[in-house]
Order: C-alpha cells, then sequence, then structure tokens
C-alpha cells in the first residue's frame, strides 16, 4: 500500500510571520547570552557532597521547610558529570582535598562553586595540621556562605547570588558561551 504523505504549509514565504503575533501571542527579543544565563542561572544542580556538619544545614535546604526547588537547584546529583556547582559544606581536611579537586575537575563546564561556612571559607575554628585554610586554595571558589554553620536560609541566599552572577555574566561568542569546544593551536600546528 503506497504510504499516503500531507504537507502542511503554515504560511506563505512571502508574507512572513513573527512569532505567534497572528493569533495574538507575544514576541520576546532578547541576546543568546541572556537567554541561556538565564537558563543556566534557574536550573543548578549541586553535587551531592557534603564534608561535615554544614552538610546537614544544607540538606534541610532540600527539604520541605525551605524547598529549594523554588529556585530550581532540588536535583543534588551523585555523580559530578550531571552537576554544576559544588557546595562545599563543612572543614576540607588536607586528605580530603585532592579529591574534591578531582570531583571539581569531573564536573563539565560551566561550573560554579559555593563555599559553606567558617570552615570551609577560611578553616574556621580548625586553625591546625590537618585542615585546608580555606577552600579557595584547591578550587575557584565564586560565592562564600558565612556562619558556623549558615542555616539553610543562608545558603539558599548564596545560591540567589550566585544565580545573580551568572545572570550578569556577558559572553560574545559561542566559545565563550561555552557551547563549541575551543582547543587553541600550538605555535607548531600554526606553522607547519
Ligand atoms: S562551619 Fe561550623 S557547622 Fe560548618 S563544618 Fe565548621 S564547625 Fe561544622
Amino acid at each position: 500500500m503506497p504510504k499516503r504523505v500531507e504537507t502542511v504549509v503554515l504560511h506563505d514565504s512571502s508574507t512572513p510571520v513573527l512569532g505567534d503575533t497572528q493569533k495574538g501571542g507575544s514576541v520576546v527579543v532578547t541576546t543568546v547570552e541572556t537567554l541561556i544565563g538565564q537558563a543556566r542561572a534557574n536550573s543548578l544542580w549541586p553535587v551531592t557532597f557534603g564534608l561535615a556538619c554544614c552538610a546537614i544545614e544544607m540538606m534541610s535546604t532540600a527539604g520541605s521547610r525551605f524547598d529549594i526547588a523554588r529556585f530550581g537547584s532540588e536535583a543534588f546529583r551523585a555523580t559530578p558529570r550531571q552537576a554544576d556547582v559544588m557546595i562545599i559544606a563543612g572543614r576540607l581536611s588536607k586528605k580530603m582535598a585532592p579529591v574534591l579537586r578531582q570531583i571539581y575537575d569531573q564536573m563539565p563546564e560551566p561550573k560554579w562553586v559555593i563555599s559553606m561556612g567558617a570552615c570551609a571559607s577560611s578553616g574556621g575554628v580548625y586553625n591546625n595540621y590537618a585542615i585546608v585554610q580555606g577552600a579557595d586554595q584547591v578550587v575557584p571558589v565564586d560565592v562564600y556562605v558565612p556562619g558556623c554553620p549558615p542555616s539553610p536560609d543562608a545558603l539558599i541566599y548564596g545560591i540567589l547570588k550566585l544565580q545573580e552572577k551568572i545572570k550578569r555574566g556577558r559572553a560574545k561568542t559561542m566559545t565563550e558561551l561555552r557551547l563549541v569546544e575551543f582547543t587553541p593551536r600550538t605555535t607548531q600546528e600554526v606553522t607547519a
């Protein structure tokens, strides 16, 4: 039996239609980077990574009372490959620092880091040989949340600040937006 083919013509090319305006819809004009910034900022997925007592407060943010889902960040991922924000919740020991760095390296670009609590940000009360005196010695930190421990509200405020930072980010090219891979060529490759 011959296959039946139907062609649906939406509009004549000589009478261009802009969006849904002919049906009474709305048109939004914006830039690609603004659109991508909004999408990225409102879907931050944290990697599941708790180090000490601060992690209990971090877990509370996902509960019904604080409900981090309101800001698009409820999906704590058990693999760094699916996460784009690392919340360092608790004191970072020198033994754990290489592990933290490895997990950070395994997260895809673009990625961000929130340092939660006094211990993660500065070593806190643990000024001793075993504790890293600031997680920014190991990974680049975007937002510091003070407190011992910071309340879930404080962490949510930190996430909102990170969202503002991401939305403010300006990128001019597709490479800067990290939509395409860019590997700089070596001098030998250029001159070959
Ligand atoms: S900042 Fe306070 S609550 Fe957080 S890990 Fe350090 S001692 Fe624990």
